[in-house]
């Protein structure tokens, strides 16, 4: 079986270091390449344990996953698409049969991908299992050793290290005719592959329908969608990214979430019109990489980075104090997701990212703030945020989505304000404050009817 490149988080063919690194290992040692992808199985989902798998979110990624085998055929590369069971349990098998030689991983920082590598090795103690962070520009560990306080500590360790790691990504060179090759079946069981059949024989909530009208699926769609980022909007990015009324902003974290688009690659696209338009790729990159990186090094070094444990000190303390305070609104999950509360303005967003799959960056903050000042406790606040933005976006279940709903709720690398009922010290957002930055009935009236 040779060398295994076990596709995980990044679903994309070009510009990912990890299947760099994986055909280089092929073509030194002489063995045969392969790709494998292992399909998790779709979570059923409570509101206790989080949002089943939907429609939106299988459908964007098998696409996306059609498409690198397309483009693995034409470089003569075989990509075993394995489900039906667990992904450590499939590779496991896999490896066992093809006789690999050595898996190399991407990475992730999460729990689930995090268990399912320990667990390989674990089953294959004899077998090598390589992680390459191609995720990242500046790996993970690379970047820091600790979680970090916030962007202002992990700026600086990232921005000197750019020269170095934010540079242009080699081809993936096509496998010669003469190459190794892996064994006949696998070829053969990869070729089979029935997309449709696979797709609509999975238990998915498809009443979260996919949005790809807004957002096609697949690595060939999100460098297209790059190029008209930086050809129409980049030029608003600076002054405008924070109006929810004006496409200023990229729409591309659903490619980065499933890795169809490499940020360094998208990075160096946009670096390229820093000549022209300075301050909006200044303020790109810290969004795109300083930011974004910083969700990785929080779930890196926080195992609890979905729950109140992962809040720092001064936070947990000040939510504890403030739990039994008096909140003059409570509503549920239901109501919640059903966008029933009194205000135009957080129903709308809701309605949003019910409708379109991806709330605005701004309205987001403000929405998840709201949570927290509008149910029982913290915790419910913490549990019904993720709850939502995990089952509807289509970037959700991702580092960002955890810091983002983690900031707004339990002041994830923020610090303290001035203490008041319900919030304590942690930051707070209000109607009004909106309508001082962008025009709250224009976007009510977008988004009321949806
Ligand atoms: P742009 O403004 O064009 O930014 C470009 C890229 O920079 C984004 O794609 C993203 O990768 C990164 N980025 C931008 N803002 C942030 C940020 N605040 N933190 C980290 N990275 C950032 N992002 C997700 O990818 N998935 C989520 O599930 C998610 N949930 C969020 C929930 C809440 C409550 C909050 C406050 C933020 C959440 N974010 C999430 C972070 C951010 O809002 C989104 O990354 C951004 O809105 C994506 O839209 P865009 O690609 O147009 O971003």
């Amino acid at each position: 079986g040779g060398i295994v490149y076990w596709m995980g988080r990044d679903q994309r063919v070009q510009d990912n270091w990890a299947l760099l690194h994986a055909a280089e290992l092929a073509e030194a040692h002489s063995l045969p390449l392969s790709v494998v992808f292992c399909l998790p199985p779709p979570a059923a989902g409570s509101p206790s344990t989080g949002p089943g798998s939907t429609l939106r979110e299988y459908g964007f990624m098998l696409k996306g996953l059609r498409e690198v085998s397309t483009e693995l055929a034409a470089l003569r590369v075989p990509f075993c698409l394995l489900h039906g069971g667990s992904p450590p349990e499939l590779l496991s098998q896999f490896c066992a049969q093809h006789e690999v030689a050595v898996v190399v991983a991407d990475y992730s920082p999460l729990r689930e991908p995090r268990g399912w590598k320990e667990a390989l090795i674990a089953a294959r103690p004899a077998t090598p299992v390589l992680e390459v962070d191609a995720h990242n520009v500046v790996p993970v560990w690379v970047a820091s050793d600790k979680r970090e306080v916030g962007a202002r500590t992990i700026r600086k360790k990232i921005t000197e290290k750019l020269p170095q790691w934010l540079v242009d990504i080699p081809a993936l060179p096509p496998r010669a005719a003469a190459d190794p090759q892996p064994p006949a079946g696998l070829a053969a069981a990869a070729a089979a592959m029935d997309w449709v059949a696979l797709e609509a024989g999975l238990q998915l909530d498809r009443a979260v329908a996919e949005t790809s009208p807004t957002h096609p699926s697949g690595a060939a769609a999100a460098l297209a969608a790059v190029d008209a980022f930086c050809d129409e909007r980049l030029k608003l990015f600076a002054d405008k990214r924070n109006d929810p009324n004006i496409a200023a902003c990229s729409d591309l974290s659903p490619y980065l979430h499933f890795g169809q688009l490499s940020a360094q690659r998208m990075a160096l696209c946009v670096k390229q019109h820093a000549k022209a338009r300075s301050d909006s790729v200044a303020s790109f990159l810290e969004e795109s990489i300083v930011r974004r990186e910083l969700s990785d090094n929080f779930c890196h070094y926080e195992p609890a980075y979905d729950s109140l444990d992962g809040a720092a000190g001064w936070a947990r303390e000040s939510l504890e104090l403030h739990a039994s305070d008096k909140r003059e609104h409570v509503y549920s999950l239901e109501q919640l997701e059903g966008a029933q509360t009194h205000e135009d303005l957080w129903n709308a967003a809701q309605r949003q990212l019910a409708a379109r799959g991806k709330m605005h960056g701004f309205m987001r903050m403000y929405w998840a703030k709201k949570i927290l000042e509008w149910t029982a406790s913290p915790a419910e606040a913490l549990r019904i945020g993720l709850y939502l933005n995990d089952k509807y976006s289509i970037d959700g279940r991702d580092p960002n989505g955890y810091v983002g709903v983690g900031w707004s709720v339990m002041g994830v690398h923020d610090m303290g304000w001035a203490e008041r009922a319900v919030f304590g010290k942690i930051r707070y957002m209000n109607y009004n404050g909106c309508k001082r930055k962008f025009d709250v009935k224009q976007y009510v009236a977008e988004w009321s009817g949806k």
